[in-house]
């Protein structure tokens, strides 16, 4: 059995460690150079590579590939690998096969990465032998060579989605879908719905489905699909059983017979996008059975991780919050609608061919001034000129928090959360977020 495996990041390097301790014959190859952490483990253990290149005559001979997320369907080597009827699969797919543990998988356009964290936080609250990888952490192929965990809590982002056939998920959790990454997808929306709502596939009327029931595209899908398997809304406008409702300050779920209630105003994660994550991760946990006051007390000692709606620092009592994840108007939309005070916004960067209607209801409602932090702003500029009272300018991190504190007065907030990708000035969006903390830091310890 010849395994191999196309990229030598995490999941690929995982994926060839996994491959040989189940006795395949494991090649790896990346076209790119692997990093130094990645060449010194593949080394050690022995396993033959290739970087720089994909050398065909070692590739076309494999029993199955597993192909790193980041490498499109449409290359030709993958192509011409499919035509000969070589399986094409993910790092997910190949470890699923080698452990027993429930897995919980979690997707959407936004908010994976918190439901997640916050997920694997609970269950680890309630002492549950619990693994966290997918799209996170360490590779989840890596994390079953020695399968110990009974429980996994595993991010899937639609690439790793598009590779997975024969995984079942125990819980599946789709956040929500809004247009993203559609290059990826033959710019057909479609595409890239079929691709999220494979977390559904091969799951049974035993197994759990958490969706958003205000995602039109996820609705419409449910309705046109009618999966048969545990279904449980999520929702700011209704309440229903099954089904989580966040509302007047409290989260409700209602799973199976339990029921379960917590107030929302001394919780870390706050606003309207927060709520669903949190309903979704009080869910998931409930499907396996974590008690009531594990939940509780992991909603309450959750910390997220950085660049999402992230506290900055407090300058002439003006709130700084880095929200540089947010990279599409989507998550916008939810931070502004998080602000509880008048905000100056930051935003920009490069633009993904941005729709900013709608947030024409929110900026009105709740931004002061905005504040374009990009190399090209004519976009922005246009769009808020006749919507927001003050614009202004800049491509650089201090003097954007500058503006914000001379056009700020104590009780607003001053938001980055950029609505674009982050490349034109800086290397990616945590690069942003740094940049951004680390000035107003300086700002205050200068003042
Ligand atoms: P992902 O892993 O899917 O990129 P994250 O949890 O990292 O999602 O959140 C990214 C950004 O998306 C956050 O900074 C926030 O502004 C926004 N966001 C988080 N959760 C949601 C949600 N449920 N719906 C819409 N936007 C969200």
């Amino acid at each position: 059995m010849r395994l191999v495996i196309l990229g030598g990041g995490e999941s690929g390097v995982g994926a060839a460690l996994l491959g040989q301790a189940k006795g395949y014959d494991v090649f790896l190859s990346d076209r790119s150079p692997i990093k130094a952490t990645y060449l010194e483990t593949l080394r050690e253990a022995g396993i033959p590579f290739e970087e720089g290149q994909h050398t065909e005559r070692l590739i076309l001979n494999a029993t199955e590939v597993v192909k790193s997320p980041g490498i499109p369907d449409t290359v030709p080597l993958v192509v011409q690998l499919k035509a000969m009827g070589i399986p094409v699969i993910s790092e997910i797919e190949f470890a699923a096969r080698y452990t027993q543990a429930k897995l919980i998988g979690i997707t959407g356009s936004n908010g994976k990465t918190t439901t997640t964290l916050l997920t694997y936080h609970l269950l680890k609250t309630a002492g549950l032998n619990v693994g966290l990888a997918g799209n996170i952490g360490d590779s989840f192929a890596k994390q079953v060579i020695n399968d110990t965990f009974d429980y996994f809590v595993l991010e899937l982002s639609s690439f790793q989605l598009d590779s997975m056939y024969a995984t079942r998920l125990d819980t599946a959790i789709l956040l929500n879908i809004t247009p993203d990454h559609l290059d990826r997808y033959a710019y057909k929306f479609q595409n890239y719905v079929d691709s999220k709502f494979r977390v559904l596939q091969n799951l049974t009327p035993a197994d759990t489905f958490i969706y958003f029931q205000e995602n039109a595209p996820t609705v419409q899908e449910i309705a046109a699909r009618k999966p048969d398997v545990y279904t449980v809304p999520i929702s700011l406008e209704t309440a229903t059983s099954p089904g989580g409702y966040a509302h007047n300050g409290q989260l409700t779920t209602r799973y199976r017979d339990r029921s379960f209630t917590i107030d929302t105003a001394s919780l870390p994660l706050q606003g309207p996008h927060n709520a669903l994550n949190m309903l979704a991760a009080i869910l998931a946990a409930q499907s396996v059975n974590v008690p009531d006051e594990a939940i509780s007390e992991g909603l309450r000692t959750f910390r997220n991780a950085a660049h999402r709606m992230e506290p900055a620092g407090v300058i002439n009592g003006i709130k700084f919050i880095n929200d540089s994840k947010a990279t599409n108007v989507d998550s916008v939309f939810y931070a502004l609608s998080s602000m509880h005070a008048p905000t100056i916004w930051i935003a920009g960067g490069q633009d993904k061919g941005n729709d900013y209607s709608q947030l024409d209801e929110v900026v009105g409602q709740r931004v002061k001034a905005l504040i374009c932090l990009g190399k090209d702003n004519k976009k922005l500029v246009d769009y808020f000129n006749d919507k927001v009272d003050t614009i202004r300018e800049t491509q650089d991190v201090t003097e954007a928090i500058q503006l914000a504190l001379e056009l700020g007065q104590p009780g607003d907030m001053a938001i980055l959360s950029p609505a674009c990708a982050s490349f034109d000035l800086f290397k990616n969006y945590e690069d942003r977020g740094n940049q951004f903390k680390a000035a107003v830091q300086a700002l205050l310890t200068n003042k």
